[in-house]
């Protein structure tokens, strides 16, 4: 029995009808690609997720990486399918044809990530990372860095991570103390790095680490940081593996979830220090690591819609399944999917997944354009949009996720709470996205500060223009009138929260502080409403042609979120406008 399966047909309609993907496939880049290849893809993707990567779920949470000599080896299971992943070309798939990669088109990736996300967030860590490394050193490695280490990264023989927080260098990462000390063609790192994914492992080649460190004359704070790679073996003359490099584990954490991915305790250079190489310029590593962050960050929201449909799916065949008490219309015991409760759990459950996922796949496919169009205002316009949703997908998908992922568990009763159902692993796996890769307190920061309030609005107030142009089309057919009125009120509720922030932020320091969240909240709620209302008009233009129950599913969907979802909104933009005072008044001897 498997416990999760891919939602292709949701995941492909979000494609064909709602990504941007024939403007996408129009670009010279995906010149060679089509829509049927795509789905092609997708399916496959989705096929490894339920045969491959499904199975190790369980067993991976129950399992415990072990620390033998300062390295790590990972759970049984792993390493065969980390095999797999590799023969099949998986690490590859959206990364430029110059390294080797397939170079599909960005929102193949980001609905592969999100079916293997779901089917094993713990073994998909290593893959993301990678990824991610790999985007780092393809904007900021020199040519020789490129060419030596992106084909093997590419095809998935060596990982890649990501090495920023310290003990006393956390959110704030401009007191990181890792030392680099230059030594002819390269440098010597020293120092210690904590909560390192995936910092060590046994099943690749080779492990290229990037890291933060800070050159002896560095200014202080984050204007003094350098950004290394320090691979753990180093490279013989030809290219081959060899010598072992002064990069080590010590240990891992014990931890709340995601236990089949160590996190790691890294020591550099104690026995002389590890050899790296500068990426990007001196000094100005934590721009070049931004780049790394930023794709991390979408990768991590694709991790909270799949740990939600993994959840939505366990609780659905529950429903299905147990009964208890009696309904309306059904003989004797009835299943409990016949109680209305029941079913508003779940379609909170199915309504925010299917918006999150939308919102997903609309960024991803926005993304190749800032990337790879042509056209210099398609571009800039592009990449703004991306820059504004990118807290927005982090934070926005990795908080519903805690409050499905524990929905999940409340609609199994007893049997949620107990482990062998799987339902309480889904939480605690699940409990991490908020915190790692920027905290939703630090995105939050980011949106209200370099998203909004930086250029005075102008990003987001584009953003409600366009959420706003839907309205006639909405007019013009009588099953999307709630959520023409849920937009409707939702944007005013955004644009009234967008406003106060412009006039509050610059006369009290603590006001966008105390903002921040709610407003994060509320844009992505809204979003959420927005990328529903395209849904219903996909569903009304005829997306779906042949298949009646989907679009009638679809449609059901829409309204609940514009009925159940939507009008959270309003409490978000009464907090978000409630002032500092309220926050800040309380003595902090009072606490
Ligand atoms: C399982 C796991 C895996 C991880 N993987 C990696 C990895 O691969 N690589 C890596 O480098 N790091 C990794 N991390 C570290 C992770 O990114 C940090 O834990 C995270 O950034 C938060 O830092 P912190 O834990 O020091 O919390 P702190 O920064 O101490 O934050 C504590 C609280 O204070 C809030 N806070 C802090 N500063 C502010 C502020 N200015 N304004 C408002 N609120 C604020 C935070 O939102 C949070 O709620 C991982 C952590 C874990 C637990």
């Amino acid at each position: 029995m498997t416990d999760y399966i891919a939602p292709l047909k949701d995941m492909l309609f979000n494609i064909h009808a709602l990504s941007g993907l024939d403007r996408v496939l129009q670009l010279d880049r995906y010149a060679e690609f089509d829509t049927e290849l795509v789905d092609q893809v997708v399916e496959e993707a989705g096929k490894f997720a339920t045969d491959i990567l499904s199975p190790l779920n369980i067993p991976g949470d129950r399992a415990r990486p072990q620390v033998v000599d300062k390295g790590v080896i990972a759970v049984p299971g792993f390493a065969e399918a980390y095999g797999q992943f590799v023969e099949n070309g998986w690490q590859s798939l959206v990364v430029s044809p110059e390294y080797g990669g397939m170079g599909m088109p960005g929102v193949a990736g980001a609905a592969a990530s999100e079916t293997w996300q779901a089917a094993c967030l713990s073994f998909m860590l290593a893959p993301m990372l990678t990824s991610g490394a790999i985007h780092c050193i393809e904007a900021h490695g020199s040519e020789s860095i490129r060419n030596t280490y992106l084909p093997n990264m590419t095809s998935g023989g060596w990982t890649g991570t990501m090495n920023l927080t310290e003990p006393q260098a956390g959110s704030d990462l401009s007191v990181v103390t890792t030392k680099a000390v230059p030594e002819g063609d390269h440098y010597r790192i020293t120092g210690s790095k904590i909560f390192i994914t995936w910092g060590d492992q046994d099943f690749s080649e080779n492990i290229i680490h990037l890291v933060l460190a800070r050159l002896p004359d560095a200014p202080e704070g984050v204007r003094g940081i350098s950004l290394f790679l320090v691979p753990k073996f180093l490279l013989n003359a030809d290219g081959s593996i060899g010598e072992r490099n002064d990069v080590y584990t010590p240990s891992v954490e014990h931890k709340l979830g995601i236990h089949a991915s160590p996190t790691c305790v890294m020591a550099f250079g104690e026995n002389g220090g590890a050899v790296g190489y500068l990426v990007g310029e001196e000094n100005k590593g934590l721009a070049c690591m931004f780049t790394m962050m930023n794709h991390a960050r979408l990768g991590v929201g694709m991790q909270g819609l799949g740990i939600s449909e993994r959840a939505y799916q366990l609780a659905r065949a529950f429903a299905m399944d147990r009964k208890q008490g009696r309904a309306p219309g059904v003989k004797g015991s009835a299943t409990i999917i016949h109680h209305p409760d029941i079913r508003r759990m779940l379609l909170v459950m199915k309504s925010q997944i299917e918006a999150m996922r939308t919102a997903a796949y609309y960024t991803a496919g926005v993304e190749d354009l800032w990337h790879y169009s042509g056209d210099d205002a398609e571009r800039e316009a592009a990449s703004t949009r991306v820059a504004l949703l990118t807290p927005v997908i982090k934070a926005w998908l990795t908080e519903v996720a805690q409050e499905l992922t524990s929905l999940g568990v409340q609609i199994q009763g007893g049997m949620g709470y107990v482990e062998e159902t799987g339902a309480a692993q889904h939480m605690r796996d699940g409990r991490i996205l908020t915190i790692y890769e920027g905290t939703t307190g630090i995105q939050a920061m980011d949106f209200v500060g370099r998203k909004i309030m930086a250029d005075e609005g102008k990003a987001i107030r584009e953003l409600i223009v366009e959420m706003r142009s839907l309205d006639d089309a909405l007019a013009a057919d009588a099953r999307l009138a709630d959520i023409r009125a849920a937009l409707s009120a939702g944007t005013d509720q955004l644009e009234s929260a967008v406003r106060w922030l412009l006039e509050q932020g610059p006369v009290d320091p603590n006001a966008a502080g105390s903002a921040s969240v709610n407003l994060l909240m509320l844009a992505g709620t809204v979003v959420g409403g927005w990328q529903m209302a395209r849904a219903g008009l996909a569903i009304i233009d005829g997306a779906m042609p042949n298949d009646a129950a989907f679009s009638d599913a679809k449609l059901s969907t829409v309204r609940f979120y514009a009925l159940h979802i939507m009008p959270r909104a309003h409490g978000l933009a009464m907090a978000a406008m409630a002032g500092a005072d309220a926050v800040m008044a309380l003595d902090e001897t009072l606490f």
